[in-house]
């Protein structure tokens, strides 16, 4: 797909972005958002919007210049990301080197700057000479989630983009995901329990959250079926959670309700149990057809 694409949200951004590339871009942007808000994927992105050599809509994915980006070998872009730490002003200077050699393939350079908040003052000083006064070929793509910490004059250089938190997905899309599982758990069947978990592996980390929250939901509506009581937030799911009323006792199902929630924090404070899949299969059986 050629063109810009950012997340949900951020319309207003994209289509300004979009006018900019196909005018005069900016030599300075500064991309500002919260952590997750896709701020290094949009410098990519923008990256190979400026280093294309396509026709039409640019990126366009498929010519010379979108092919090394996409391997991660353009001779013409320098990503300087070095993660949580601080930026000394020997970086800077480096990267003030760096856009002094003329571009190897095409007619322009990008630099992008990850953190550009970690740069300290000396380092924002030796940056700033370099942002009044780019050579006419050099593109910067600085990236922040603490823009007050970047000194006026280097934030005055910038045209500064707002990217809106990332926004977890709706039910809408997540219940088709996770109709399988709740399907196979109310057949009782283990096999078909992991092979719908395993699909829902591929969610990110908020993913697997939201979708914990939707399980919890799918169960409420199924202890109020098995209390013959009225109110179902899930409609779409309800001829397999009153299958699952049918089958599991009502103390159990909220027994698997206390479970998904346990899994839920334990996802939330460590990275290594974002994904429980497999946790949440083996959970969901044992409390609901204990041998
Ligand atoms: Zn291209």
């Amino acid at each position: 797909m050629a063109g810009l694409h950012l997340p949900a949200g951020n319309q207003a951004v994209q289509d300004s972005l979009r006018a900019a590339l196909s005018s005069r871009f900016p030599q300075a942007v500064l991309l500002i958002g919260p952590p997750g808000s896709g701020k290094m994927d949009l410098a990519r992105q923008l990256a190979a919007a400026l280093l294309c050599t396509g026709d039409g809509e640019r990126p366009c994915g498929v010519c010379p210049s979108c092919r090394k980006l996409a391997h991660d070998a353009h001779p013409d872009l320098d990503i300087i990301d070095e993660g949580e730490s601080d930026l000394p002003v020997a970086l800077a200077r480096d990267i003030r080197a760096k856009v002094c050699v003329l571009p190897n393939d095409g007619d322009r350079r990008v630099v992008i700057l990850r953190h550009a908040h970690k740069l300290n003052t000396a380092a924002q000083n030796a940056l700033l000479k370099v942002l009044e006064e780019p050579p006419r070929y050099a593109f910067f793509v600085l990236t922040s989630e603490q823009p007050g910490e970047i000194l006026e004059t280097i934030r005055s250089r910038c045209t500064r983009y707002q990217l809106a938190p990332a926004q977890a997905p709706d039910e809408y899309e997540l219940l088709p995901l996770i109709q399988p599982f709740l399907h196979a758990l109310a057949d009782g069947d283990e096999y078909h329990m992991l092979l719908a978990a395993m699909a829902l592996e591929k969610q990110p980390k908020a993913g697997f959250q939201a979708i914990l929250g939707l399980v919890q939901t799918a169960l409420r509506d199924a202890v109020f079926y098995s209390q013959a009581l009225s109110g179902a937030l899930l409609p779409s799911l309800a001829d397999d959670l009153q299958r699952l009323a049918a089958r599991v006792p009502c103390d159990r199902l909220l027994q698997l309700y206390d479970f998904c929630g346990t899994l839920s924090r334990r996802a939330e404070t460590n990275a290594a149990a974002a994904i429980q899949c497999a946790g949440l299969c083996a959970g969901a059986y044992q409390i609901c057809f204990p041998s």
